[in-house]
């Protein structure tokens, strides 16, 4: 069974605030992007990757992939205007023999290969694909403009990570419809009718969006 990741790293970033695209802004002393690679590349589940790279950046993508001796990335695709679209763009560089298809964001570093193997196994269980998450701490309402008109029940919300799997073949009928608007690969599965299991998701995982949650990664990686 061949395990493709597809590593999201297009995006702009501008709540950095950095001078840079986000995936080469700096955590620690590396670009933000060699962790996810680094850690991809290292895991027993992966068996080639495939980067889509802001627009201007491909070249510093591949550079970087040899530094760090990554000879698992395949390819390196100019990202699109949504996410979605840079997924779409990078799992056209995906065989059709490939089974699985695992997507990761750049923007979440700490990627593990425990959360890769509880996402890829559940293939094996017959979902057509899985994604990690975690409890919601926080009550969770829902507004309109300045007023609150519902109070969701926690119990049955969960706030959703990557690296997400999906039998390949389903994820790129999925993707072949509009995506524009879609924030995680699992809703345009769902929204296509396929079963997407949840598996236990990881604190380390942050979503690195701001300043802070650089700090804050920098911090675990170094703990
Ligand atoms: O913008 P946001 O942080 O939500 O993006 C999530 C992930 O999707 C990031 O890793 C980002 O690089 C990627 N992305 C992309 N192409 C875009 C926008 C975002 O690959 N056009």
């Amino acid at each position: 069974m061949s395990v493709w990741a597809v590593l999201a790293a297009a995006g702009s970033g501008e709540r950095l605030g950095a001078d840079r695209p986000k995936a080469f802004v700096r955590l620690g002393e590396r670009p933000l992007l060699a962790e996810s690679l680094e850690r991809l590349d290292a895991s027993g589940w992966v068996d080639e990757i495939v980067v889509a790279a802001p627009p201007g950046w491909e070249e510093p993508v591949i550079l970087l992939a040899e530094e760090l001796g990554c000879s698992k990335v395949s390819s390196c695709v100019t990202g699109g205007k949504t996410r979605g679209e840079s997924v779409r763009l990078a799992l056209a560089e995906v065989p059709d023999d490939a089974a699985v298809v695992l997507v990761h964001d750049a923007a979440r570093p700490l990627v593990d290969d425990e959360v890769i193997e509880r996402v890829v196994t559940a293939l094996g269980e017959g979902w057509e694909g899985a994604v990690p998450a975690l409890p919601v701490a926080d009550t969770i309402k829902r507004v309109e403009g300045e007023q609150v008109v519902e109070t969701l029940d926690r119990d049955g919300l969960r706030i959703v990570q990557t690296p997400q799997a999906f039998v390949a073949h389903v994820l790129r009928a999925a993707l072949a419809g509009d995506v524009s608007g879609a924030s995680d690969c699992a809703s345009v599965v769902e929204a296509a009718g396929g079963r997407v299991k949840v598996v236990p998701g990881d604190p380390r995982l942050l979503k690195i969006t701001d300043a802070a949650d650089l700090e804050r990664t920098a911090a675990l990686l170094v703990a």
